[in-house]
């Protein structure tokens, strides 16, 4: 799914040879999703912190081509991200996906009837949702999906369940970058055909813009100095500050509104209408905040409240 990773270690060496090796390190380690030796939050989301869905019984959804196809197969196939701390992360080493996108997803197969357990994750990288979606390669995405309305004439969109915002992520010795409009002349990273992406490109056109699939490919760039910053939303780059604060640190303050949203098919309405029914049940019941405080919440930040819900009409 990612993209050969072009890291110029020589280039770098000559300037830093100790830091190099260290940085490197470091970047293997981000990469394999653990936190470097001895940094305080690095762990992921204890599963006994989470909480248990219950599994609705006798659910039914005859008009959602997507839920009749899923109720078939006995679970549902679900688009997700493996590379973003708390939100959507894939243990190498046993193929489990956690994280809060991980447990909204749980929460919607509980709810429309299907076993969490059996939820068969695959990780699309942000250029490749729409089209995911589109060829009925998953019957849901969540991941750090932004709502908005080009996407909509590809989608259908669920929520918002968290509400998010683009953000600057750099070395934690850089002093001069402290919002966007810093960014003329310097590398920054983000991923392909994202939002962050595209703002960066229609609204700071000096900004020397490299892209990749995965955010974590920026991250290594970061931290190996070819880049100079990396900018998506604030919720994901707080993950990657979590798992190694003495080398990263954000930058100024948001400059967006990303509110996430669950995709589906474009034109399985009973499928969007139901999801959005059990986001409501769900951050009605307690189950949003305990999922948000045992993943995205430890990154720092206390749980919010959740958005309220864009119930937009059949389309
Ligand atoms: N929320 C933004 C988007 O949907 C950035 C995060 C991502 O690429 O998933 O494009």
């Amino acid at each position: 799914m990612f993209r050969t990773r072009r890291v110029h270690l020589g280039r770098v060496a000559t300037r830093h040879p100790h830091l190099t090796l260290a940085l490197a390190a470091l970047a293997a380690l981000l990469a394999a999703g653990c936190g470097k030796a001895g940094s305080p939050p690095g762990k992921g989301p204890a599963a006994s912190a989470l909480p248990r869905y219950q599994v609705a019984r006798g659910f039914r959804l005859p008009d959602s081509p997507t839920w009749t196809r899923a109720k078939q197969r006995g679970h549902v196939v679900v688009g997700a991200k493996e590379d973003q701390p708390y939100l959507g992360e894939r243990d190498p080493a046993t193929g489990t996906y956690s994280g809060f996108d991980i447990e909204i997803a749980r929460m919607m197969s509980a709810s429309l009837g299907l076993p969490p357990e059996s939820i068969d994750f695959r990780t699309i990288a942000s250029a490749n949702r729409e089209t995911a979606l589109r060829n009925g390669q998953i019957d849901y995405y969540v991941g750090t999906y932004t709502i908005n309305a080009g996407r909509k004439k590809l989608v259908g969109f669920a929520g918002p369940y968290f509400l998010a915002g683009q953000s600057l992520l750099v070395r934690r010795g850089q002093k001069h970058i402290h919002g966007p409009e810093d960014l003329a002349g310097r590398r920054v990273c983000s991923a392909a055909g994202s939002t962050p992406y595209q703002r960066i490109l229609a609204d700071y056109p000096q900004a020397i813009l490299v892209s990749y699939d995965a955010y974590s490919v920026c991250v290594d760039n970061l931290l190996t100095y070819q880049v100079d910053a990396v900018t998506t939303d604030d919720a994901i780059l707080l993950g990657y500050v979590a798992k190694a604060p003495r080398e990263l640190k954000l930058a100024g303050e948001p400059f967006s509104e990303e509110p996430y949203g669950i995709g589906v098919p474009r034109g399985d309405n009973a499928l969007r209408f139901a999801l959005n029914d059990a986001l409501e049940a769900h951050e009605r019941n307690g189950d949003w905040k305990k999922a948000y405080e045992a993943t995205l919440g430890l990154s720092g930040v206390p749980a919010p409240r959740p958005p309220a819900i864009d119930r937009y009409p059949a389309s």
